[in-house]
C-alpha cells in the first residue's frame, strides 16, 4: 500500500467515526497530495522505517482530532504552532478521555466485539502519543518517542488481556473501571508532550527547566515532590503526567528558562 492510500483510508474512518467531515477530509488530503506535509513534519518522509507510513497518517489525524473540540477550521500550517501552546497536552488528554470513554461504552455495551475493541485501543494509544510528541517535539524524533510507545503498548496489551479473561471467568469488568483504567494512558501522552518539549528547547539556548505542580488540593505527592528547578543536563528530568499518580488527569507544566 502507498503512503496516499493508506491516509485515505484513516482518512476514510475518520469520517465514518464522525471525528472530521468529508469536507475536512478532502482538505487534509489535498495537502497531503501537494507534499505540503514535508513542511510540517520535517524528516518524516525520509524515515522510511516499518511504521512510518502508519505513523504519518495516525499523527495528521490525532493532531487534527485532537484539536477538533477547541478550534474551528483548524489549518493545517497551524500545527507546529499550536503545538507550542500551553493548551496543547490539555487539548490531547481531553480528546483521550473522551474517545477512550466511548471505546469503553462500546465494548461493556455489547455494540463492539472484544477483537476489535483490541485492535482500536491499540491504534489510538499510538496516535495519541504520536500527537502529543509532536505537538511537543515540533516534528517526529525516533529516538525519543520509541520506548514509550513500545512500553505503553505492552502496558495496554496486558490490559486488554485482563479485560478478555474477566469476561471468560464471566466477572467482567465495569465500563468506569475500563474507563478510568484507559484514561491514565492520558499521563503517558503528556509526559511525551514534555519531553519533546525539552530535547526542542535544548536547541534553543534553554537554561533551565521548572516544574510546576497544579496546586489543587488533590495534587499528588510525586508532582508536588517534583516541584522545582533543574538544569536541563541534569540526568533526570520529571515530566508532568508520566510521574502523576493521576496519569490522564495531571495538569502540571514545565516552565522553560533561557539564557537572555
Ligand atoms: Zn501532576
Amino acid at each position: 500500500m502507498t503512503i496516499e492510500q493508506e491516509v485515505l483510508q484513516w482518512l476514510a474512518r475518520l469520517v465514518l467515526d464522525g471525528w472530521i467531515t468529508e469536507e475536512e477530509a478532502a482538505e487534509v488530503f489535498s495537502a497531503w497530495d501537494e507534499d505540503e506535509l514535508e513542511l510540517f513534519f520535517p524528516g518524516m518522509i525520509e524515515q522510511q522505517d516499518d511504521n512510518s507510513t502508519l505513523v504519518a497518517a495516525a499523527t495528521l489525524a490525532g493532531v487534527i482530532i485532537g484539536f477538533k473540540a477547541e478550534t474551528d477550521g483548524l489549518v493545517l500550517q497551524q500545527v507546529f504552532s499550536l503545538g507550542t501552546r500551553p493548551e496543547y497536552p490539555d487539548a490531547l488528554q481531553d480528546w483521550w478521555t473522551q474517545r477512550t470513554a466511548f471505546l469503553a461504552n462500546q465494548l461493556t455495551s455489547g455494540t463492539m466485539a472484544f477483537q476489535e475493541f483490541a485492535r482500536l485501543i491499540d491504534v489510538e494509544l499510538q496516535t495519541y502519543l504520536l500527537s502529543q510528541h509532536m505537538g511537543g517535539y515540533g516534528g517526529i524524533r525516533w529516538n525519543l518517542l520509541r520506548p514509550t510507545v513500545i512500553e505503553q503498548r505492552a502496558y495496554m496489551q496486558r490490559f486488554t488481556d485482563q479485560i478478555a479473561w474477566q469476561v471468560h471467568q464471566q466477572s467482567p469488568y465495569s465500563n468506569g473501571y475500563i474507563a478510568n483504567r484507559l484514561n491514565l494512558y492520558g499521563g503517558a501522552g503528556r509526559g511525551e508532550y514534555y519531553r519533546g518539549r525539552i530535547a526542542q528547547n535544548i536547541r534553543n539556548g534553554l537554561i533551565g527547566i521548572r516544574y510546576i505542580a497544579v496546586d489543587d488540593g488533590v495534587t499528588c505527592r510525586p508532582c508536588s515532590a517534583a516541584q522545582g528547578f533543574y538544569e536541563p543536563d541534569a540526568g533526570y528530568i520529571p515530566t508532568p503526567g508520566s510521574i502523576c499518580l493521576g496519569g490522564g488527569h495531571c495538569r502540571c507544566r514545565l516552565e522553560f528558562v533561557y539564557a537572555v
